[in-house]
């Protein structure tokens, strides 16, 4: 594939996923998937662990969003608290390693 010049861009070029925390449609991409592991959230890095997902702009403030809402419990269809502390854990972490 090397055409340049013709960006075809019709049609749903991108998938999209909305952000648990802040509701907002984001290209899949921009997101981190997260993953229910027994009473856990843990972030699916590399985008193959089964089950179930939701989708979370990685920052921590659409993760404080996310639990103030119990958009978790939700998501993933449990009743209980959900354990966000990994996914926490890896957003701290960017952090330190962008900034
Ligand atoms: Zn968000």
């Amino acid at each position: 594939m090397r055409q340049h010049g013709k960006l075809e861009y019709g049609g749903q070029a991108t998938p999209q996923r909305t952000c648990v925390g802040c509701r907002v449609r984001t290209a899949k991409s921009e997101l981190l998937r997260l993953v229910r592991v027994e009473d856990h959230v843990v972030p699916d890095l590399r985008g193959r662990l089964p089950g179930r997902g939701a989708s979370l702009h990685p920052s921590l403030s659409c993760l404080e969003l996310a639990e103030r809402r119990r958009a978790f419990p939700r998501a993933f269809r449990v009743p209980g608290p959900l354990d966000v502390s990994r996914v926490r854990a890896q957003l701290e972490g960017d952090h330190a390693n962008v900034m």
